[in-house]
């Protein structure tokens, strides 16, 4: 069994939000679905690890947002590699309530959902929502996970072209965050860059970049 044809399904990226208490929370989502078209339904799965996903158990709703090719990237910094027990995922993230759901700035669409069936599996449970709202909030291109992965992480230049930069960035010396995987190799060295200097993913400082 050759695994890595798993790597050629395509994702988009999305934050998954909820309620804990009164407080907004959420999380990066991956495999998120549209199943039915009436009543619309959507699935999304979601690691029972993560802190959101005892939040969509008891609450019985979550929130899908679409991020954009635009949307700023420490949306997935914060609210994916980042733990709501030692970090407050919406402390600088401004959000609008919609359909009685935290939608946070910066995406492209939203759907709230009411969960009405979900499946357990080891690791994650795969919740299906009926939407009971839902908007487009902006006109953009939606972020694929490959687009995630090749642009935003560094792999290649946002700015370049094409996807054919990566011979040139490849001369620079690549520094590797070690937290969320972004990989630095702009023109200024990587030593050069001033003290407080943070990874434009996730927003930790430089002492988590390792030279590759
Ligand atoms: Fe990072």
């Amino acid at each position: 069994m050759n695994e890595s044809a798993l790597f050629k399904l395509s994702y988009g990226v999305y934050l998954c939000t909820g309620w804990n208490e009164g407080e907004p929370v959420g999380c990066v989502a991956n495999s998120a679905m549209q199943i039915t078209s009436k009543p619309a339904t959507v699935a999304v799965s979601i690691n029972k690890k993560n802190f959101t996903h005892g939040c969509i158990a008891r609450t019985g709703h979550f929130a899908i947002t679409m991020l954009a090719e635009d949307s700023d990237p420490m949306l997935i910094g914060k609210f994916g590699f980042r733990t709501a027990a030692d970090f407050d995922k919406f402390a600088d993230t401004p959000y609008r309530v919609r359909g009685k759901m935290p939608i946070p700035d910066g995406g492209l669409a939203y759907l709230c959902c009411k969960v009405v069936g979900s499946m357990d599996t080891p690791t994650h449970t795969v919740f299906l929502g009926e939407v009971y709202d839902c908007d487009v909030l902006r006109s953009a291109k939606p972020m694929t996970y490959a687009y995630y992965h090749e642009v935003l992480k560094g792999k290649t230049s946002a700015n370049a072209p094409t996807f054919a930069a990566e011979s040139e960035a490849a001369a620079h010396e690549v520094w590797v965050c070690t937290l969320c995987g972004y990989e630095y190799s702009g023109d200024i060295p990587f030593e050069e860059l001033p003290d407080d200097w943070v990874c434009p993913i996730c927003g930790v400082g430089k002492e988590y970049f390792q030279k590759r």
